[in-house]
């Protein structure tokens, strides 16, 4: 009872003193080990992936990279949804975020960019016995789910003027929607696409239809204006990509939902400016 009783404490106390140490900054700071803040998907398997205690996916892993080759500190990982990025990051809640991010000029107005580390294109994901949806050209009189602060949405609705667009907050949920049939297709990155129809949960059931339709550069998004940080950042993505890593990764992760990268990968990260 009393030995209980002093574990319960330790516990406590032991808790305290992790939220005292996590607590505020996304900075480096902090006494004994240091962390730092990354935002990352929690519901993209094969990029982004949360279960349990566990982080997993293709840019789970390079955010590790990065903070371990930039001495950042341990990685502790935050979910940055597609809309909430810029402001995680303006908002110094991140110190970087890696999540299917793609780099466009409308982003660049308020966080910057290295990379890019990879390039995807957007896809339609639709239930497997569908053979109405075969690209973006046969989506009259269908729901389409997307997300959200994604190119996807906006894309979407620039290529098919008038579409019925219902815009959720994350992709698992569009694939909730396309599996009630509340919706017909999903449309994102073809990377994301591919990891919802190989997941166990799913297979047989979804299918990705094949024809992309747009260029998703992939950067690693920071805090606008911060070129010193984007230059080391962009220097950790060229050593990556040329040291095979980057590679191993995409064997590791797509290989498995039989995803292989597309044309121009890997990119060559551009300079910062
Ligand atoms: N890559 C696209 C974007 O950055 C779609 C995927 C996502 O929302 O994360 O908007």
């Amino acid at each position: 009872m009393r030995f209980s009783r002093i574990i319960v404490a330790a516990v406590a106390a032991a808790t305290a003193l992790g939220v005292a140490a996590c607590g505020g900054s996304s900075g480096t700071s902090g006494s004994g080990g240091s962390t730092v803040k990354i935002g990352v998907k929690y519901d993209q398997p094969g990029l982004g992936l949360k279960s349990g205690s566990d982080y997993t996916g293709f840019d789970v892993d390079l955010a590790r990279y990065i903070a371990k080759e930039l001495n950042l500190g341990t990685p502790e990982f935050t979910e940055a949804i597609s809309a909430q990025r810029e402001t995680l990051i303006q908002s110094d809640q991140v110190k970087f975020v890696v999540g299917t991010y793609s780099i466009t000029d409308a982003r660049k107005e308020k966080v910057s960019f290295a990379g890019p580390y990879f390039i995807a294109g957007q896809d339609l994901l639709v239930r497997a016995d569908d053979t109405s949806i075969t690209g973006p050209d046969s989506l009259a009189g269908k729901k389409l789910c997307s997300v959200t602060g994604s190119t996807s949405a906006s894309n979407l609705q620039k290529k098919v003027p008038g579409v019925n667009l219902q815009e959720y907050g994350t992709y698992s949920l569009c694939v909730d929607a396309l599996k009630a049939k509340n919706v017909d297709a999903l449309t994102t990155d073809d990377t994301i696409l591919a990891g919802y129809a190989a997941q166990d949960a799913n297979k047989g059931q979804l299918k990705v239809v094949g024809k992309t339709f747009s260029t998703e550069n992939y950067g690693v998004g920071l805090k606008k204006g911060d070129t010193a940080f984007c230059t080391q950042v962009t220097d950790v993505l060229k050593k990556y990509i040329s040291s095979g890593e980057w590679q191993k990764a995409v064997d590791k992760y797509f290989g498995p939902a039989g995803y292989k990268p597309g044309a121009g990968n890997p990119p060559t990260p551009a300079a910062c400016s």
